[in-house]
């Protein structure tokens, strides 16, 4: 075993109460400059990266970049911030993914707004730990006051609740985890009343009896979801979408009278505001009606809708107050850094299902002592205070100027729309109600469908390897499309037109290379 000297941080360390050795990294009252210093050296190189970067990404392959990480000996530090940062850009600032550059039109990652940042950078200097209020104090009163206002902008009512979560998918299951212990108390309690004993069915054998109904083009989390929570990913019945990709209400009804005449219990519908692929918004209204006459928890998953809350079309969200429970990821349409998400419940008490006490932590006589503990209502214990990017965005530029941006996105889609509609190159599949655009080159008459799945691969790949621009990909009734994402307000129409000439460069130039051996086969039988 070798002993190495613990790198100083000597260019930082000053004044009198500078710390030494391995304690001046250490955040405290002794550090302050070397923190002051450390931070504005990280925010110049990232300023000096927004500034030079001229493509969205670099093109660079996994192959030809693990080296470099595999490279670096994490037994050696280099003691120094400055050398840290000159080896970050090589392993990770030079060819990262930025989401801030009007070109990147893939996935649902937005650009962030500065005031977020700053709250990102003031939460983990102070590390507060959400799950308690012995460990964060305003902490804690802050989110509950942005759930609070989440749950009025929803409508929930006045016995609404909520928590701040990692992302949609850790709030879509922590939903279904309500709502399949609220169905199983309600099995049993009707189950007793009808036997007239006490002794309640178990649980265990209501489990198997369960169903969630959710769109065909409902997120993969809920599957994800059913899987964890014992139920099978069986137990998510698909309902089919209309062609403008919205869940058909017919189909929901036909599918509770079926699960009901076979004895099995509906715990959840589950409605899309905004699907990941379309950014279609299931009929709401008709959902919750259909789900009131059945008695049945509705989950609305608006990740990615929740933008709308905030937006001049925040009625395309109506029937949403009526649900039990929502999901919302600020962290998609609030302009919020991953991560920031929440779930948001009608009734505060079906958070109890998630309720644990431990005497070291969450001891059962702090609810008496009336401690507001976040912990009872999560189903994390150390949680970060991401709430407080969302309270800094709302304290510093409002909500309306959070809805002002996402309303340009949704434009600049109905924009782009009707440039692809127009575009003979091109296909598009559905008319957006959010800010995706799902389409795909077609190529001339007589070539196979699977040419033109390759085609459009070809294309997506061969843009990405660029850098040029970054769009993403989507299969649809087992066909290979193309996908925008638009969440940047500076992405301009004529950025989607570049972008859409780019992609039929390298779909035409495929197709010459590929087409004719394909029709050359095809005539040799
Ligand atoms: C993105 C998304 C999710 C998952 O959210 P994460 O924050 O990525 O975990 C769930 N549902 C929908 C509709 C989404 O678009």
């Amino acid at each position: 075993m070798s002993f190495r000297a613990h790198p100083t941080a000597s260019s930082y360390a000053s004044g009198p109460h500078a710390a030494t050795g391995s304690r001046s990294h250490l955040l405290n009252d002794e550090t302050v400059e070397h923190y002051r210093k450390s931070l504005t050296d990280g925010i110049e190189r990232v300023a000096a990266k927004l500034t030079q970067t001229e493509r969205p990404f670099t093109g660079i392959t996994p192959d030809r970049l693990a080296p470099e990480i595999s490279a670096i000996d994490l037994d050696e530090p280099l003691g120094d911030p400055g050398a840290a940062l000159d080896e970050l850009e090589t392993v990770y600032l030079r060819d990262a993914v930025y989401f801030h550059h009007p070109r990147y039109l893939a996935h649902l990652n937005c650009p962030v707004v500065i005031p977020a940042v700053l709250g990102e950078a003031i939460l983990s200097a102070v590390n507060s730990s959400l799950d308690t209020w012995d460990q964060s104090a305003g902490g804690t009163l802050i989110e509950r006051r942005l759930i609070d206002w989440t749950t009025e902008r929803i409508g929930l009512g006045a016995d609404a609740d909520g928590i701040f979560t990692s992302g949609g998918t850790q709030s879509n299951l922590q939903a279904l985890l309500l709502a399949r212990d609220e169905a199983c108390r309600l099995e049993q309690a009707e189950q007793s009343e009808r036997s007239g004993f006490d002794a309640p069915v178990s649980k265990t054998e209501i489990i198997p009896r369960l169903r969630i109904l959710a769109s065909e083009c409902s997120h993969f989390s809920i599957t994800k979801s059913a899987t964890l929570l014992g139920l099978g990913a069986d137990s998510v019945i698909p309902v089919p979408c209309d062609r403008n990709k919205r869940m058909h209400t017919v189909a929901l009804a036909r599918e509770l009278d079926r699960c009901r005449q076979d004895g099995l219990l509906v715990m959840a519908v589950v409605a899309t505001a905004g699907t990941t692929d379309f950014g279609s918004i299931d009929p709401l209204p008709e959902i919750a009606d259909l789900c009131e006459r059945a008695g049945t928890w509705l989950h609305v998953d608006a990740a990615y809708g929740c933008g709308l809350l905030v937006s001049r079309r925040r009625e395309l969200l109506d029937g949403i107050e009526r649900a039990d429970s929502v999901t919302v990821d600020y962290h998609k349409s609030f302009f919020q850094p991953v991560s920031s998400s929440a779930l948001l419940v009608r009734d505060r008490s079906t958070l109890r299902h998630v309720t644990y006490y431990a005497d070291y932590l969450n001891p059962a006589r702090s609810v008496a002592e009336r401690i507001p503990n976040q912990v009872d209502k999560s189903i994390q214990t150390t949680r970060r205070f991401d709430a407080l990017k969302l309270w800094m965005t709302l304290r510093i530029m409002g909500a309306d100027a959070i809805g002002e941006l996402f309303d340009d996105v949704v434009d600049r889609a109905a924009d782009g729309w009707k440039l692809l509609n127009d575009d003979p190159r091109f296909e598009v599949v559905t008319e957006p109600q959010l800010s995706t655009l799902v389409f795909r080159y077609v190529p001339p008459a007589g070539v196979s469908p699977a040419l033109t799945d390759r085609v459009n691969r070809h294309a997506r790949q061969a843009l990405a390897a660029s850098g040029e621009a970054v769009v993403a990909g989507t299969v649809v009734d087992g066909r290979h499309y193309l996908k925008f994402t638009l969440l940047n307000p500076r992405t301009s129409l004529s950025d989607i037109a570049a972008v859409l000439d780019l992609l039929a460069d390298h779909a035409g130039g495929y197709l010459a290379e590929h087409a004719v051996p394909e029709i050359s086969r095809y005539l040799a039988g």
